[in-house]
């Protein structure tokens, strides 16, 4: 049986999730079909089998409400799962909040984050299908890192196109990918077409997520036994996530408890999903209240400020084309230090369900959240990725919005990762250099005005 020993929750090996949840069973309406970039037609499975292996493919059209972990993912996910799932007890008594504040952390993976859930799984499915390379883009560098990771256990090869600002503001993230056997190209790069033409456009490019992606597809477009990998967006990537979730209910269950409120931070969603989706099952099955929310930064506003419109998933236009909450395909978002948040769409399942407001959205300014994660780590003891002190720094204000009107309620939140590589960032936050940058909205319109006329 499960025990809670004063601080975190403990599963026992037979309580550990043994399949995936795809939320596509139960959802009302589901995303429209992606479209293919030269037809402007629902893509073919074909079209994307060139990049993709076909267990990957399945995974992300399949209505099947449970999908089984094979054992051998099963196996290395046993090395840091279950994560723990804490109860924030000295936060609560410095906000004296009568609410009660748990987190999932997902940064006691080798890789620092919840990425390593679904790279473990998407290099396992490459290997079957007997790729030897995977190819794929990185933001703050988390999902490089990752991917290096599990293209290590697989014996695979990787590379990586890593954001330009991100590379120069996180070289030990760059030598963390490489000790793991990655290769890794600060994009924009003179190595592809997609790479030359942002380059000829402005040589001071400091990159983007979206270009990253078009430089990584047209690498492995090019030959047979290399393959493409994305860390978050797609909804595959979103079920391997939904083991943090799933995981979270029976640990909180354990204790008795199930949340009121669900936060995370939200880039492309696959640490929002895989925390939030079990818990939005009972939103929709059950008609459960609770209220969840992704976190986003006002740098990059997806869902708060874009529009819900068929987009590239890249900047150059090589991607699918999506129906998503989009900032546009060629936005390039400030330089701010959540680099993993920097991506102009978001992930169709995730957009859907805030369309249809089955889920909520805010977003902070970048003083704020580094504010929130000293805050949360003079408490708690953890260094939080900038990323995650979003998710913080939404937790704090349920819990003083609790203590303002007086009433009890419970608060899960996915610490998504460390922050030992973001020194920088906490660097320049200490002494004064992080500013806040605001958003303009004259982005979305100019960019999505270039968007290729597509017939529906
Ligand atoms: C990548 C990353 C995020 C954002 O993840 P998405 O799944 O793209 O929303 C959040 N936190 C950390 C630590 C990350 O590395």
């Amino acid at each position: 049986m499960a025990y809670f020993d004063g601080v975190k929750v403990v599963l026992e090996e037979n309580e550990y999730p043994t399949h995936w949840y795809n939320i596509q069973a139960d959802m009302k309406t589901l995303p429209p079909p992606p479209l293919s970039p030269a037809s402007g037609q629902p893509a073919q499975p074909e079209e994307l089998a060139r990049i993709f292996p076909v267990a990957l493919l399945q995974q992300e059209m399949t209505h099947e409400r449970w999908i089984e972990i094979p054992e051998p993912i099963r196996q290395i996910y046993r090395r840091w799962r279950p994560s723990p799932l804490f109860r924030a007890r000295r936060l609560e008594q410095e906000l004296n909040t009568p609410a009660e504040i748990w987190y999932k952390y997902e940064g006691v993976s080798p890789a620092g984050s919840h990425k390593l859930n679904t790279a473990i799984a998407q290099a396992y499915y490459n290997q079957q299908a007997g790729i030897k390379n995977l190819v794929t883009e990185t933001g703050a560098g988390q999902w490089g890192t990752a991917l290096s990771i599990a293209t290590a256990f697989f014996g695979m090869t990787c590379t990586v196109y890593m954001v330009k600002v991100s590379y120069e503001q996180k070289p030990y993230r760059r030598l963390l990918m490489e000790s793991y056997g990655g290769s890794v190209y600060s994009s924009p790069t003179d190595r592809t077409k997609a790479g030359r033409q942002i380059l000829a456009k402005d040589p001071n490019s400091l990159g983007s997520l979206g270009i990253a992606i078009s430089e990584a597809v047209e690498v492995a477009l090019e030959s047979q036994d290399t393959n493409y990998a994305l860390g978050s967006v797609l909804n595959h990537v979103l079920l391997h996530q939904t083991i943090i979730g799933l995981e979270a209910k029976t640990q909180l269950a354990a204790v008795d408890r199930y949340p009121d409120v669900v936060m995370a931070s939200c880039g492309g969603g696959s640490n929002f999903g895989g925390i939030a989706f079990p818990f939005v099952q009972d939103v929709l099955t059950t008609g459960a209240h609770t209220k969840i929310v992704a976190v986003e930064p006002e740098a990059c506003p997806t869902l708060t400020h874009g529009q819900f419109a068929y987009d590239f998933g890249d900047t150059v236009g090589m991607t699918p084309i999506m129906q998503m909450y989009t900032l546009g395909h060629d936005f390039v978002p400030a330089s701010i230090h959540a680099g993993g948040l920097r991506y102009h769409g978001d992930s169709p399942l995730v957009s859907q369900l805030y369309h249809d407001k089955v889920i909520d959205a805010r977003a902070y300014r970048q003083t704020q959240i580094f504010e929130a994660a000293v805050r949360f780590a003079r408490c708690e003891g953890i260094l939080p990725a900038p990323e995650s002190a979003h998710a913080i720094q939404a937790a704090i204000d349920e819990a003083i919005e609790a203590r303002e009107a007086g009433t009890r309620k419970v608060i899960l939140f996915n610490l998504s990762g460390h922050g030992h590589f973001d020194l920088s960032a906490y660097d320049d936050y200490l002494n004064g250099r992080v500013v806040d940058v605001p958003f303009s909205s004259e982005w979305t319109e100019e960019s999505l005005s270039h968007l290729p006329k597509v017939e529906l």
